[in-house]
């Protein structure tokens, strides 16, 4: 069985062609000169109507995105930002980069923020929250809005990699007061880079959208706010984090698509899931209560085995053409906080390292078919094999 390109995006839908060539002959790709329906704001409407939100913000990342929520927070200097110890490593650089201290707490073996750590720390002088969705990973909304609402701390939510998630019926992004997201090319939606931001919040917005760049009066090309930007006008520094409206005519046909690749992803993550769980030393987590994913990526944990033989598991899955990331073990990974040097004063989280050095991340393109993944779940059973022995591999 031929194994897929576990890295190929899905073609960008053809109904961007015409967009694409309008902007090639116009040459018009700044969202601001046109007086009005830039691609750019066209797509701040869709994903705002999309998501059920008053305002989006389209900007170059999400890591921009996670910024420009703090920077529009007012937060003082130095505030103490929550993070999960478990997330990319953009996301303690945002908090650094918009003059704030990242402080991490624990991470659970299902991936999901550890609530007492995360109560534990919050009352430890926390004056903002990120809840990173890893993997598009939900950690209890419920508990930490709770938390949060009676520590009165905001929430800003990354859900870089969670587009299409709900959590109880509502998408995430809606639920705190900021909700960013990522159109890198790994993510749901795919323009090469890119990022959004949505909040219902009037006066963050204004805040966001200025100093993303929206110099002078071009603020007058967002739904009109004018009470909140006349407050902020000359008074926030220019960041100049916006988005081309080539990537927004890349952006805005696949957002129709989501439904589909939401679906498609999510059967072919419970199918790889119930093959894996079925056989020994393998664990994919269940979702919380509550929580339905969008997922393009699997993880799951090696239980009984040691650290080494999880590394030769991993080995053994690459040499036969599936690549398999141990968080914890590949050398220099992002999403492996003791790599974050750039903090000061980096803690010990033994909970989260120990999940780290045996929680597998194998990409999961929604486009695989049936065969396909049949072909990619037996390469990581013979892997398995192949470290284990088979009488050790054999179902339990
Ligand atoms: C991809 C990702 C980011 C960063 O997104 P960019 O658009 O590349 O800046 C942040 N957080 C998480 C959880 C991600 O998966």
């Amino acid at each position: 069985m031929q194994l897929p390109d576990m890295h190929a995006a899905e073609p960008i839908p053809d109904t961007a062609r015409s967009e694409i060539e309008r902007l090639l002959q116009s040459g018009d790709l700044f969202r601001y000169t046109a007086e009005r329906d830039a691609p750019v704001s066209l797509l701040e409407a869709e994903f705002a109507e999309m998501m059920g939100s008053r305002f989006a913000l389209a900007v170059s990342s999400c890591s921009a995105a996670l910024f420009l929520s703090l920077k529009a927070l007012d937060l003082p200097d130095n505030a103490r930002v929550l993070i999960p110890g478990f997330t990319f490593a953009a996301v303690p650089s945002a908090v650094i980069h918009a003059g704030c201290k990242p402080v991490l707490c624990e991470v659970g073996e299902d991936y999901r923020i550890d609530i007492t750590d995360f109560s534990a720390k919050l009352d430890q002088g926390t004056e903002a929250v990120i809840i990173s969705h890893m993997r598009g990973h939900t950690s209890d909304m419920d508990a930490i809005m709770a938390l949060c609402a009676a520590a009165n701390v905001p929430v800003i939510e990354d859900a870089a990699h969670s587009l299409g998630t709900t959590w109880r019926g509502q998408k995430i992004g809606t639920i705190g007061r900021v909700g960013c997201f990522s159109f890198q090319s790994y993510k749901m939606v795919n323009a090469g880079e890119g990022g959004i931001l949505i909040t219902d919040d009037a006066d963050l917005v204004a805040r966001a959208i200025i100093m993303s760049g929206a110099y002078e009066h071009n603020w007058q090309k967002h739904p009109v706010l004018h009470e909140a930007f006349a407050k902020w006008q000359n008074r926030l520094p220019l960041y100049n984090l916006r988005l081309s409206n080539m990537s927004a005519a890349l952006i805005r046909p696949q957002l129709e698509a989501l439904p589909r690749r939401v679906a498609d992803g999510r059967r072919n993550h419970d199918y790889v899931a119930a093959r894996l769980n079925a056989t020994r030393y393998f664990d994919v987590p269940d979702p919380l209560r509550g929580e339905e994913r969008a997922p393009d990526s699997i993880q799951f944990n090696i239980l009984e085995l040691d650290t080494d033989t999880v590394a030769a598991f991993a080995r053994a899955a690459r040499d036969a053409g599936v690549k398999v990331q141990v968080f914890g073990q590949s050398t220099d990974n992002a999403r492996a906080f003791w790599n974050w040097q750039f903090i000061e004063d980096l803690p010990e989280l033994p909970r989260t390292r120990a999940m780290l050095m045996r929680a597998c991340d194998v990409r999961l393109p929604v486009r695989l078919n049936h065969a396909e993944l049949d072909a990619v779940t037996t390469v990581l059973m013979d892997a398995m094999k192949k470290v284990t022995g088979p009488q050790k591999a054999a179902v339990a």
